[in-house]
């Protein structure tokens, strides 16, 4: 199959790209797509047919759920039960953070085939808040699943070109919306009632949206270190622990001291900010150093950049090794360490 990359950089261009994604979506099949957090792999959500073309094209195993892409706030009925007692918590949540990287997990509605969700009773929904996505969704005007266009385990695609190189030849068309403003997948979570005001929060995966956004709205519990997901166990679909590998292998070091260089092997680092004081530019020669957030040390930049570098550094040759810098566990820094910990565990396979 040949792939196709069109641009959105006039008007008429951008006219001319929804036109075609919309297409094909009616007919059934993949598109990659800009979204503001990665590019995702598109289809029409309520057909299976179409949503099995994501799971081939990517490789990606069928216990491992989509997320649904919604043309508004209001079709959120249409996917998902939304429950009585949860209602006012949610209404909320979607005025405030929808469109934008805040992906909910909520009881499915029989509109959603089974493949989608994996076979769970729920369903993750959210809003792109991508302007090309956007008028793609709404001239759609239906669910679209969408996960990340990568081949299944990869490093996420925050550029058309990246995609490219995940999917060319898999898949009909991409649609080319710039960088990705956010460069990290959504922020996913599910709502438990609790006895006070405020509901649990169950941070499933942390994203763009961090618990110190979300904290005003409800009781923050973190989830990506419990045991199901330690051992890629059935329960916990799609939350692997091994996600967003390098070829390379890769270390993610809690400290300096932490890293003995053995000799004739070639390093290269990704620095946090690149500074001398940190303790990590002088650890060894390192054949390569890409600097996450250059000198400032803002996470949100950090975030933007993770993918991007991640993969240039992938793409080097005769690295043994990359070595990451630890980021601050806090905001953005809580997704990219997570990304961090998952890429270490699968990467140099
Ligand atoms: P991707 O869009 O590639 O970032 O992948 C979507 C991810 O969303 C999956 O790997 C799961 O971690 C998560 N997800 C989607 N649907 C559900 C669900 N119903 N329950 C829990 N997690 C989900
Ligand atoms: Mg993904």
């Amino acid at each position: 199959m040949l792939t196709e990359i069109v641009q959105t950089d006039t008007p008429e261009a951008t006219r001319a790209a929804v036109n075609q994604a919309v297409t094909l979506l009616h007919s059934g099949e993949t598109v990659a797509l800009p979204t503001e957090t990665v590019y995702g792999l598109a289809a029409d959500a309520t057909n299976p047919v179409a949503v099995a073309k994501i799971f081939e094209a990517k490789e990606r195993p069928a216990f491992d759920p989509l997320i649904v892409h919604l043309p508004s706030r209001k079709s959120l009925h249409e996917v998902a039960e939304v429950p009585a007692e949860l209602e006012a918590d949610i209404t909320r949540l979607i005025e405030t953070f929808w469109p934008g990287p805040l992906t909910i997990v909520l009881p499915k509605t029989a509109l959603v085939p089974d493949l989608v969700t994996s076979g769970l009773p729920t369903v993750g929904v959210r809003m792109s808040d991508h302007a090309v996505f956007k008028k793609i969704a709404r001239a759609f005007d239906r669910p679209i699943a969408a996960p990340s266009a990568n081949r299944f385990g990869r490093i996420s695609p925050t550029s058309a070109s990246a995609v490219q190189e995940e999917l060319d030849g898999r898949i009909p068309l991409i649609v080319d919306g710039g960088a990705c403003a956010r460069g990290l997948e959504s922020t996913i979570i599910r709502l438990e009632k609790s006895r006070g005001p405020k509901p649990f929060f169950h941070i499933l995966r942390a994203g763009p949206i961090t618990a110190e956004d979300l904290k005003k709205y409800g009781k923050i519990v973190r989830e990506e270190h419990n045991e199901a997901v330690e051992a890629n166990a059935p329960e916990a679909p799609g939350m692997l622990a091994s996600h967003y590998a390098p070829r390379t292998p890769l270390r993610l070091l809690a400290s300096p001291d932490e890293f003995v260089p053995q000799p004739g092997l070639r390093y290269a680092l990704l620095s946090y900010r690149g500074q001398k004081k940190d303790g990590y530019l002088g650890l060894t020669d390192w054949a390569e150093t890409l600097v996450l957030s250059p000198g400032s040390g803002k996470l949100p930049e950090a975030g933007i950049r993770f993918f991007h570098l991640l993969r240039q550094l992938d793409q080097l040759e005769d690295i043994d090794e990359i070595i990451a810098e630890p980021v601050p566990d806090r905001g953005v820094g809580a997704a990219i360490l997570e990304r961090l910990r998952k890429a270490a565990t699968g990467s140099g396979v």
